[in-house]
């Protein structure tokens, strides 16, 4: 009789415990900030009044989260509205994911509550608009840089404000340091953009953004959806939202918003064409039983959801937190898309990372889970060369903090910079940054040692 081995195992089963990017906040959780503290399941699900209880002043922070942190907190955090380039919105179903017992460190305040005292002077090469998107826009609220893709922007609103926002030249309102762009923010205003993509016939793929779509009547998700499936050469649309990271309640209870997308994604697909959901999680504290049945819904409905999560210093830059994003979003079925390396922006200079920290994220993260859902680690090349592959530089002065990229299908032969964070830099390199002149000498170098001359620098 043949005696048959046990199976041997070459690896040995996980500590299901480990598995922690399943396990989501659940309960009523909110009711821990003072200002929620009565606030039933119904209530905190209604997307109406998580916009009318979204925190836009240091007083109604104050008064939301009041006992939970010092009071050298809330100054510091007024200080820190005072001199934002952005206005600051942030959500309730925000505030209440937010560890208040640890305010400094916490992921979701970095990026949403500004504080004066850990501010970091510029990059003396930042810009407002850093990606030259209104260099490359033929109508307002159009960029035109990809050949067969467009950029809408309908709107310029949000229901938060991130600090980092790439488009804090348009989004929300004045401030007290930025006079924003206008973008166009009505039917009347987005004709010119549809006649200009109806006249591209190189056309095939917009992404509608803003500001953020969830921002956008049912019925103007409908005018915009219809009246761009209707030009013969669209093949894509993309409607980008921060919404399901910063308010999932919305997709459950506003029924009319998640209908209308719903209805554009079935009429994409009776046209062979194709409509999905862009968003934008950034770490894994944002995902909670709301945003479980929310992506739920979603997925029930045959409409895929793509995420982009910008790289941000302390909130997603080490293994642990990134990995654990990505395997959660997938979890979820959102597919990890992309990670973008954190543009150059005002007034955010302490949520930057350097190329180096994503060429080693990357490193780690690839691997973790299926190659489908690991995403791309990128740079969107500043002064308008589009994404580039994080690994993909001409050539990267890790000492003095520059990266240069080419872009020859976006815009042949020119070079562009990216920067590292000064401070992440050493002495010696600080001190040259420090001087106008050295700046442009180890410019012109790294771009001549990647190949070209600083006359191509875009
Ligand atoms: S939701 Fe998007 S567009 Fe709006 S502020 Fe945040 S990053 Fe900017």
């Amino acid at each position: 009789m043949t005696v048959l081995e046990p199976p041997h195992h070459t690896k040995p089963p996980v500590d299901p415990g480990t598995l922690d990017h399943r396990t989501l906040r659940e309960g009523e959780f909110w009711r821990a900030i003072p200002a929620y503290a009565e606030v039933d399941e119904t209530t905190f699900l209604d997307s109406i009044w998580q916009g009318r209880h979204s925190v836009k002043t240091p007083e109604e922070l104050f008064e939301t989260i009041h006992g939970l942190v010092e009071p050298a907190f809330i100054d510091d955090a007024r200080a820190g509205f005072e001199r934002a380039p952005m206005a600051v919105r942030v959500s309730p179903y925000m505030l209440a994911s937010i560890d208040w017992a640890n305010p400094y460190a916490d992921p979701i305040r970095r990026q949403f509550i500004p504080l004066a005292s850990t501010a970091l002077p510029d990059h003396p090469r930042l810009t407002l608009d850093s990606l030259h998107e209104q260099e490359d826009s033929p109508v307002r609220g159009l960029t035109h840089r990809y050949v067969d893709k467009a950029l809408f922007l309908p709107l310029n609103t949000c229901p938060v404000y991130c600090r980092f926002c790439t488009r804090s030249y348009a989004i929300g309102p004045d401030t007290e340091d930025v006079d924003k762009v206008a973008l166009g923010k009505t039917p009347k205003d987005w004709h010119d953009a549809f006649t200009y993509i109806a006249s591209r016939p190189e056309l095939e793929d917009i992404v509608i953004s803003g500001g953020d779509t969830y921002q956008l009547a049912p019925k103007n998700v409908l005018l915009i959806g219809e009246s761009l499936l209707a030009i013969p050469h669209v093949r894509r649309l993309r409607f980008a939202t921060k919404g399901p990271a910063v308010m999932p309640m919305k997709i459950l209870t506003d029924t009319a918003w998640t209908d209308a997308i719903t209805s554009v994604v079935e009429r994409g697909r009776s046209l062979r064409k194709e409509v999905v959901i862009h968003t934008h999680f950034n770490n894994p504290n944002e995902i909670s039983w709301i945003t479980r049945n929310a992506m739920n819904l979603l997925f029930e409905r045959g409409i895929t959801v793509r995420n982009q999560t910008v790289l941000i210093r302390g909130v997603n830059d080490d293994v642990a937190t990134m990995t654990r994003l990505v395997k959660r979003l997938e979890y979820l079925n959102v597919h990890p898309y992309y990670v973008y390396m954190h543009d150059l922006v005002r007034g955010v200079e302490e949520l930057r990372t350097s190329i180096q920290t994503s060429v080693d994220l990357e490193k780690n993260v690839r691997g973790s889970t299926a190659g489908f859902n690991t995403p791309t680690f990128i740079c969107d090349a500043p002064a308008g060369g589009g994404k580039r592959d994080v690994h993909s530089y001409e050539y990267y002065d890790r000492e003095n903090g520059i990266a240069v990229y080419t872009a020859p299908s976006v815009k042949p032969g020119k070079y562009f910079t990216y920067f590292d964070p000064i401070h992440t830099l050493g002495a010696d390199a600080q001190a040259r940054w420090a001087d106008p002149a050295a700046q442009d000498e180890m410019i012109a170098a790294a771009v001549e040692r990647a190949g070209g001359r600083v006359e191509a620098l875009a």
